[in-house]
């Protein structure tokens, strides 16, 4: 990869801009239409944002007053927990679009599995939320469809449909690489995306990260996004503030040699979020 515009090709021959901007907590109104604008001034194509991050229509805003065609954009929203099920992800669907005032989505995502730990019909759930979006990609109201912190277990029955996940969404960064899921979804094509690529921020101050980055002049926030990238993942940074906005983009003028790669992969885990798919309350 060496420029934002550069894309990773997903299993239905669509190509998604290597690094998405994120949008979670971004506070809905001035700061996030501003920072949108930013980012995509920056040259940031693709924009990752959720119902359930209360921002859509701000979001959508930015986009607009940006000027950028909207096919030159990447625009992703997710379907919220509360949404699950056939007709209520349909009418989620509607909404999001309307908020975000577009007629179709680049890429809509189940949020979060359905999962046993709060749902008898847990599979037959995520089924019934999955055949909406199948027949939203069918129609070409969205052109590419996926999921969010699926792990193996949950991907196993989508698997098995008409129209497979292209994307799977989860916490990956230095000290969170979810092996067993990163290779279940390498060996079916699924592309992994990096949601908290800088471990929202908790990563920052490491040590042994901090040492790394100062090896190649970086930051260690370039060191992670640039990490992620070398693993094919597909990292989500976000900030609010223009300076690392145009910072997290600066990460194609260096490579990370085998020896820091594997150097980062062996810190074990650390920092993570703690938000277990089969445990989380919400
Ligand atoms: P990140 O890992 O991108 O970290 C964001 C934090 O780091 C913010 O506090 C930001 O501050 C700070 N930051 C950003 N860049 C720098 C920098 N260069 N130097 C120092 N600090 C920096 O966090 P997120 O958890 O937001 O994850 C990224 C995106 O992934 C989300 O915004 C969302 O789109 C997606 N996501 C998806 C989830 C899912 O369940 N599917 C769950 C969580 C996230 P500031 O903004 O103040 O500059």
């Amino acid at each position: 990869m060496r420029s934002l515009t550069d894309t990773f090709t997903l299993k239905n021959k669509m190509g998604i801009p290597c690094i998405g901007y994120g949008t979670w907590k971004t506070p809905d109104g001035d700061t996030a239409l501003s920072s949108v604008k930013a980012a995509i001034e920056s040259g940031y194509r693709h924009i990752d944002t959720a119902a359930a991050y209360g921002n859509e229509s701000s979001v959508g805003e930015g986009i607009i007053q940006s000027g950028i065609a909207r096919d030159e954009l990447f625009v992703t929203s997710k379907v919220w927990n509360t949404e699950r099920g056939y007709d209520k992800t349909m009418k989620a669907f509607e909404k999001t679009c309307k908020d975000l005032k577009m007629d179709y989505l680049d890429m809509y995502l189940i949020h979060w599995p359905a999962s046993q730990h709060q749902f008898e019909n847990w599979e037959e759930l995520n089924l019934s939320t999955w055949k909406a979006m199948t027949e939203l990609y069918k129609a070409g109201k969205i052109k590419v469809i996926g999921v969010s912190n699926f792990m193996p277990h949950h991907l196993k029955a989508l698997m098995e449909t008409e129209v497979t996940p292209m994307v799977d969404q989860i916490e990956f960064h230095p000290g969170c690489m979810q092996d067993e899921t990163v290779s279940y979804c390498k060996n079916n094509g699924i592309q992994v995306e990096a949601w908290s690529p800088l471990g929202n921020g908790r990563i920052l101050e490491d040590f042994t990260l901090q040492e790394i980055a100062q090896k190649y002049g970086k930051s260690v926030a370039q060191l992670c996004i640039r990490w992620c990238l070398q693993h094919d993942i597909l990292p989500l940074p976000k900030s609010v503030t223009p300076s690392r906005i145009r910072e997290n983009a600066e990460v194609f003028d260096f490579i990370l040699d085998e020896n820091d790669m594997e150097r980062i992969d062996s810190m074990g885990n650390f920092g993570g979020s703690g938000s277990h798919p089969d445990k989380i309350d919400f």
